[in-house]
């Protein structure tokens, strides 16, 4: 491991990278580059992986000068990993088996980038004849966490100290897959990762990864959640929104520079260039709102130099 921690940017390949994507990696790599830290790269390719969009993405970040230490990592090329660390848990009782309808455990546990439900511990205290039922049924079981708290402080260095729920949450879901938020926790911590710069739309499940960390005796990461990008109806900016990709913008014209430009204006920032904008970056000047986009406006380069 590292002397120095990393930041890291962790895309899932499961679409082209937009602005908005664009524009936290740029402050995460900003983050760590100002500190004198290692960044890396993260493919979370467990699932949602497109063929072609990896390379796109990592294409799309070089273009826009965000460059990064070591190989990239792909999720979908560390499952040991993943299964080493549940034994853990398992072996100190702090798994159980989980056979909820598959229904069930996606309404619960598949969507870790925003609120969600807590586990209502259903299958937590099923007596080994119920258990051998369910799986007689032919039930694939999920496995979960036996969490003993509910909740869990963090401190949020943009946002300040932030309480969020802690519940018993899918490490390995009903189809072998490890879960999203062991994953995340696990690769951190193998890739030095000491600050996690990211969405703030990832802020809720942060209690959750942090409670794992501390199980798994790794360190917890200081996390920093930026606002996301929304449109000009408040909503998380989407490829439905228009021209929002490098590809797009370049169809349209606009040079990597003038998008580095624009999302340095975002920031309050003038800089035409990722080393530009690190020179003058200063993350506790950052916009602590979302950035309000208008697709259109950019059409006609409004604020592009
Ligand atoms: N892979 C997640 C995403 O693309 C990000 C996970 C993280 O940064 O922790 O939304």
């Amino acid at each position: 491991m590292s002397e120095a921690g990393a930041g890291r940017y962790a895309p899932s390949p499961s679409g082209d990278l937009h602005l908005g994507n664009l524009r936290t990696a740029l402050l995460a790599w900003a983050f760590a580059r100002s500190t004198g830290r290692r960044f890396v790269l993260r493919i979370e390719d467990l699932d949602r992986a497109r063929p072609g969009v990896e390379q796109r993405q990592l294409d799309d970040l070089a273009a826009i000068g965000v460059d990064w230490d070591g190989p990239v990592v792909r999720q979908s090329e560390r499952l040991p990993r993943y299964e080493a660390a549940i034994d853990q848990l398992t072996a100190a009782g702090l798994t159980y088996e989980c056979y909820c309808t598959r229904r069930e455990i996606q309404q619960a546990a598949t969507a870790p980038h925003g609120p969600m439900g807590a586990y209502p511990g259903t299958c937590r205290t099923l007596t080994a004849s119920a258990r051998e039922r369910l799986r007689a049924q032919g039930r694939p079981a999920a496995l979960r966490l036996r969490a003993t708290v509910t909740e869990l402080d963090v401190v949020d260095e943009l946002r300040g100290p932030y309480r969020g729920r802690v519940d018993d949450l899918v490490l390995r879901r009903g189809d072998g897959i490890p879960a999203y938020n062991l994953a995340v926790v696990v690769d951190d911590a193998a890739q030095g990762v000491d600050q996690v710069v990211r969405g703030d739309d990832l802020l809720p499940s942060t209690p959750r990864q942090a409670y794992l960390a501390m199980l798994l005796d790794l360190p917890v990461p200081r996390y920093a959640h930026v606002p996301l990008v929304l449109n000009t109806a408040g909503q998380r900016l989407a490829k439905r929104d228009g021209a929002v990709t490098l590809a797009d913008r370049r169809a349209l014209g606009n040079t990597p520079g003038q998008i580095v430009a624009t999302l340095a204006a975002s920031l309050d920032c003038t800089a035409t260039s990722a080393s530009e904008l690190l020179a003058h970056f200063n993350a506790g000047k950052l916009p602590r709102e979302p950035w309000i986009l208008d697709v259109n406006g950019l059409l006609q380069c409004s604020r592009c130099p």
